[in-house]
């Protein structure tokens, strides 16, 4: 190869490297003087039997393959909320960090296309203490990830992580969450701040409690340049079935009940006040709207 296919070819592998760029402006939101960008972590690789055991399965199969999702296994994409307003570079959940799944915990390569350094961080607010959402607080080398960021979580999704029978009560499947969790927050202790339903975390942020995907999962509504925002994190984990049958038992939530209950009822929220969704877990950069169908049923659409 002479020099110029060299350059070319060497061109065209960072216009390649280039192309998850765009894939993030797509995910921008200017309200008044706030900025959203969705900064993806990658994505996991799950086995979808266990999300799936509960629901009946003629029904469940024709909504797949509408889909085109095969029920084998589930690829959703992680999304990181990061909202730039003012004095306040405000990140929502940290994502997976180097030891969960090889897929995730890439959200520094994304963070750094739009020019914020982890230090920049001046608040990390947590839905919930799963891997995929709290295992990077801590890097490569166990140090903490945000060095000057004040960490904000729900009291009760704290206490449930760190009592010491989480471990032995939350059965073997998912053991090393909990092992994962308390060794990870243990570390951060001193930079958390707890806080309950419906507390206003940060100036126009209100937590909003749906529990059920866990004991205190958390989602969190904004109100930007007029417009009404929910970070729903786990609370809506797909666009498919969560959506179309928000009611139907979700093997992926601790309360299987308690989870499709919540659903319904942010689901409600969210077409009733018109909000934006921004989600972990949902496609195309995770911004989106739902649609009412019928009772009890919704669809969801990507883009503002
Ligand atoms: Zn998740």
């Amino acid at each position: 190869m002479n020099r110029r296919g060299f350059l070319q070819s060497t061109g065209a592998m960072a216009l390649g490297m280039a192309l998850p760029r765009q894939l993030y402006a797509r995910s921008t939101l200017e309200l008044g003087g706030a900025r959203i960008d969705m900064v993806s972590d990658g994505h996991l690789e799950l086995p979808a039997d266990m999300m799936l055991e509960n629901m009946p399965q003629d029904e469940l199969a024709e909504i797949l393959a509408r889909y085109g999702l095969s029920g084998d296994q589930f690829e959703p994409p992680c999304n990181l909320v990061l909202l730039r307003d003012g004095p306040r570079t405000v990140l929502f959940d940290i994502g997976a960090g180097p030891d969960f799944m090889p897929s995730a915990g890439h959200m520094l390569q994304a963070m750094d296309s739009l020019g914020v350094a982890p230090q920049d961080i001046t608040h990390l607010v947590i839905t919930h203490a799963h891997p995929d959402h709290i295992w990077g607080l801590l890097d490569d080398f166990d140090e903490v990830m945000l060095p000057n960021a004040e960490i904000m979580m729900g009291r009760a999704e704290w206490d449930y992580w760190m009592d010491p029978d989480t471990v032995e009560s939350i059965g073997a499947a998912r053991q090393s969450f909990a092992v994962g969790a308390q060794r990870r927050l243990v570390e951060v202790e001193d930079h958390i701040t707890l806080f309950e339903d419906g507390a206003e975390v940060l100036p126009g942020i209100h937590a909003v409690a749906t529990p059920g995907h866990t004991p205190g999962h958390m989602s969190f509504a904004l109100d930007a340049g007029g417009q009404g925002l929910l970070v729903a994190g786990d609370a809506l984990v797909n666009h498919h079935l969560a959506f179309e049958r928000p009611d139907w038992h979700s093997g992926s939530d601790f309360d299987l009940e308690q989870g499709a209950q919540t659903r319904l009822r942010l689901l409600d929220r969210i077409t009733a006040d018109d909000l934006t969704i921004l989600g972990f877990h949902l496609p195309e950069g995770g911004i989106g709207r739902a649609e009412r169908l019928a009772d009890n049923r919704y669809r969801f659409h990507a883009g503002v």
